[in-house]
């Protein structure tokens, strides 16, 4: 059914940003097992504004005429036929005829107003430093973000622009709202046209420095914003995507930074400023650590294994070596393996860790006629492990260390029979 035009819901925040509380009517109320768990009540009138161009739903209260509680406004939303909807909690709903008080959540709202008219502020100041058109808004619960249609996009260039627009709110300028016709619209010269049929529009003009037409809630003077605070910025399909945050956001965003900053520094005793010295300092003291400790293990896995065929007397020309290794991980049993089978021609190694990932390494000189990966293999059906590997070197993990020593042990004989 096409909609009614005298149907719409009359939305007062059209007028005024900063109408907290307002009276109206129940007409029409969808109950809550129609809709998931939510009754929707529609208002003759409202000041709640409904999701849409970006900004997100307010919340608040409403009180009918002899309730004695408030029910909560949980979600906002805008009907296909221009109506708004209030989702409500409540055990029971309100009738069709009640008289209601509406009752907005002042810090959820003045929050969306320093957001988006932030937005509004920061896209207009891309645009007059370097024509870079804002293509979409998004408020988040934590940043917001605009993407820029722009090919490039340079730190100097973030900087310029957030300077410029905290300016403008540093100069406290009116912000009016204004009604036209289309054709009175397409003369003013708005930031981006419109993407409506409507005959009136709506605009937002910051005065000699922004005009666009808008539906969302505002500030009455840009000081209201606070300051605006750009964060991250990444390419996306489109161009740049840029995260901000305004007003209260971004002092709490700052003090969140300062706290985590805070934290990093005084693992170093230092000043915040110092942090990223200290980390690179800590991050060449790591590297050049772990070189040194893989120069050492290699070291003693060589006279490990010099001393382990030292110890071994050859049998049928060849030197068969069984160990398993408590504290040694699968890297340094690897590396002995290699080393073992390496130093001389007749070797056959079976080697285990029991360390926190137990796990087991056979390997044969080049040359030895065995099949290290097929025993490795059959060892680890026993054991209920997994891996393998090639003719002269294999390796798996076990889910225990138990039952792998005597695992072990019991290969030898294979290789004899
Ligand atoms: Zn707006």
């Amino acid at each position: 059914m096409p909609p009614l035009r005298n149907n719409m819901t009359d939305r007062l925040y059209y007028h005024d940003s900063f109408l907290h509380e307002f009276e109206g009517e129940i007409t029409e109320v969808v109950p809550a097992v129609e809709i998931n768990g939510r009754h929707g009540v529609y208002l003759d009138r409202t000041a709640f504004y409904p999701t849409s161009g970006g900004q997100v739903y307010d919340t608040g209260w409403i009180a009918p005429t002899g309730y004695s509680e408030k029910l909560r406004v949980v979600e906002v939303a805008e009907t296909e036929d221009g109506r708004v909807v209030h989702y409500i909690e409540a055990d029971k709903a309100p009738q069709r005829g009640t008289r209601v008080r509406g009752l907005i959540d002042p810090a959820r709202r003045r929050d969306h107003i320093q957001q988006h008219s932030g937005q509004h502020v920061l896209s207009a100041a891309f645009i007059r430093l370097f024509n870079m058109p804002t293509v979409s808004f998004h408020m988040g619960e934590e940043v917001c973000s605009i993407d820029l249609d722009a090919p490039t996009l340079t730190e100097a260039q973030v900087k310029e622009a957030e300077a410029l627009a905290n300016e403008i709110v540093q100069e406290n300028r009116p912000v009016e709202i204004k009604f036209v016709t289309q054709a009175a619209a397409q003369e003013m010269g708005l930031r981006k046209p419109p993407r409506t049929d409507k005959d009136e529009l709506r605009l937002i003009n910051i005065r000699d420095f922004d005009l666009s037409a808008c539906g969302g809630t505002h500030v009455q003077n840009t000081g209201q914003i606070g300051c605006i605070l750009l964060r991250k910025t990444e390419r996306v399909r489109q161009g740049w995507r840029i995260e901000f945050v305004c007003g209260q956001r971004a002092v709490a965003t700052a003090r969140r930074d300062y706290t985590t900053l805070t934290e990093a520094a005084a693992l170093f005793s230092g000043h915040i400023w110092d942090v990223p010295q200290h980390m690179r300092k800590l991050l060449e003291d790591v590297r050049s650590a772990t070189k040194g400790n893989e120069r050492l293990l290699d070291e003693l896995a060589e006279a490990q294994a010099s001393r382990l065929l030292a110890e071994t007397v050859a049998e049928n020309g060849r030197k068969l070596i069984v160990r398993t290794f408590k504290g040694r991980d699968l890297t340094f049993v690897r590396l002995l393996a290699q080393k073992l089978t390496r130093l001389e021609s007749n070797v056959v190694v079976f080697l285990a860790s029991t360390s926190e990932q137990p796990s087991l390494v056979f390997a044969q000189s080049k040359g030895m006629p065995f099949d290290m990966g097929a025993l490795v293999k059959e060892t680890l059906a026993k054991l209920g492990g997994r891996g393998g590997g090639s003719k002269d070197f294999a390796q798996g993990g076990v889910p225990t260390a138990e039952g792998l020593e005597a695992a072990l042990e019991e290969l030898p004989r294979r290789l004899r029979a």
